[in-house]
């Protein structure tokens, strides 16, 4: 097997050792001169094609991505499709189309065919070769073990049509209903719903419950939960775990040391390392490495939102069990538009909990309402919001996230909206305002986007 390492284009002047996060590569030339370029990683693997089409499936053969130069579509494991598009800005759309799905498969099943057929040329590149490492620390396989390893990829691969794609997603919906939204940097964790809904459900300006009663999972339930979810994600990539949904930190203290410990010992975490490599969990096996060892799997922490207006948690108690990272909705500095949004929180009792979970070592995320109670309320808005989030004890490994109200048809909310531009402008009046040192990280919150 002789090596090619530039026949795609964007390959031209990298070889597979500069390809962050794969472990091996194999290059196609198909019958119709069509190259395509394969490559494996922990999570997923990508097929890219010479006409600058990249297809993105995870390692158990499920359709994630359709990429162009233009646009791109993400299917979700609830099998929602997300559009991006690139051109004049970026724009994103929930479709309900996903004929995209028979598109990816149509060129893996050519792939395949081919590959299968051995009616295509093939080589393989591993990287830096038998001893090497790629730099973000993934074993290499070796190259001529590339065609074993990608077969039975394809085939499961070709196997996920439209029909397999909504099974899997009625399989998500068994395991979650739905996960209706997390924290921007939570997006690729792996959620265990110790709740269900949010216990208050008052708030004006909120419909992710809308369709749900809260309620709590007993420990028993929380086991087969997680168990059924690992089963479901298999080998993933996800890194950090989220504990759901709205209020999960308001149970009772020891039912949620409870829940906490279930996952604590069924998972490995990395806390403080500094390290971002997440691997999966123990059950979910691995792609097959050069060695044929399963990589030790670890976790960087478990997240959780927590409201300031129940039962304040133990933040100390839930560190010791891996808790490392709370998301505080704070919408507003202003005690009077809380009021107005029906949120039983206050300025005071945010400070009282992010000080808290501060004091136990847990990082936390403060997120902003842009927008909330329109002109009427903007400038007490800016004024007490920049007040709070300056008393707050927030620094380096922090988040403050500027999240644009949306409104969505049927809700609570009736006032009259502020324009995108004034939704840009009292951002940047608040972040203008801010004398955090070490800055937190700063960052839109676009919930529309959300998908998981
Ligand atoms: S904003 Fe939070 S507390 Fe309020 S209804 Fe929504 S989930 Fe519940």
């Amino acid at each position: 097997m002789d090596n090619q390492p530039d026949i795609l284009r964007y390959q031209r002047d990298r070889s597979l050792a500069d390809v962050p996060g794969f472990s091996v590569g194999l290059q196609l030339r198909l019958p119709d001169n069509t190259k395509v370029y394969l490559a494996l990683g922990p999570a997923e693997f990508t097929l890219t094609f010479s006409d600058d089409i990249a297809l993105h499936y995870d390692l158990q053969g499920r359709f994630t991505k359709f990429v162009t130069l233009a646009d791109y579509h993400r299917r979700s494991l609830s099998g929602k499709i997300l559009h991006t598009t690139k051109s004049e800005g970026i724009r994103r759309e929930i479709v309900a189309d996903d004929s995209i799905i028979e598109r990816a498969r149509e060129r893996v099943l050519r792939v395949l065919e081919a590959f299968s057929g051995g009616r295509c040329s093939v080589s393989a590149t591993g990287g830096k070769g038998d001893d090497g490492a790629s730099p973000s620390g993934i074993e290499f396989a070796r190259p001529e073990n590339a065609p074993e390893l990608f077969r039975p990829l394809l085939e499961l691969a070709a196997h996920f049509d439209i029909a397999a794609s909504h099974a899997d997603a009625a399989s998500f919906r068994a395991l979650y209903r739905d996960v209706a939204i997390l924290p921007p940097d939570q997006y690729n964790a792996l959620v265990f719903q110790a709740t269900e809904g949010c216990a208050y459900h008052g708030c004006l300006f909120c419909d992710f419950y809308r369709d749900r009663s809260f309620r709590a999972k007993t420990p028993e339930e929380f086991v087969a939960h997680v168990d059924a979810v690992v089963a479901f994600h298999g080998k993933t990539h996800r890194n950090s775990i989220f504990l759901g949904e709205a209020n999960a930190l308001m149970l009772p203290h020891e039912t949620l040391m409870e829940m906490l410990r279930i996952i604590h010992d069924k998972f490995r975490f990395c806390f403080g390392s500094g390290s971002r490599m997440g691997v999966p969990p123990v059950s979910s096996g691995n792609p097959p490495s050069r060695t044929g060892e399963t990589p030790v799997p670890l976790f960087t922490g478990i997240a959780s939102f927590v409201d300031t207006f129940t039962r304040r948690p133990d933040f100390a108690a839930l560190a010791q069990l891996g808790l490392s990272r709370i998301y505080v909705g704070m919408e507003t500095g202003s005690d009077e538009l809380l009021r107005w949004l029906r949120k039983p929180a206050t300025a005071e009792s945010v400070v009282a909990t992010v000080t808290a979970a501060k004091a136990a070592g847990t990082s936390v995320g403060v997120i902003v309402l842009l927008g909330a109670g329109g002109e009427r309320f903007a400038e007490a808005h800016v004024r007490e919001t920049v007040r709070v989030l300056n008393a707050l004890p927030l620094g380096k490994g922090d988040y403050i996230y500027f999240s644009p109200l949306v409104v969505k048809p049927g809700s609570a909310y009736d006032a009259p909206l502020l324009s995108p531009e004034q939704i840009r402008n009292q951002e940047q009046e608040i972040r203008a305002g801010l004398q955090i040192f070490p800055k937190p990280y700063v960052a839109r919150y676009e919930v529309e986007a959300f998908v998981y």
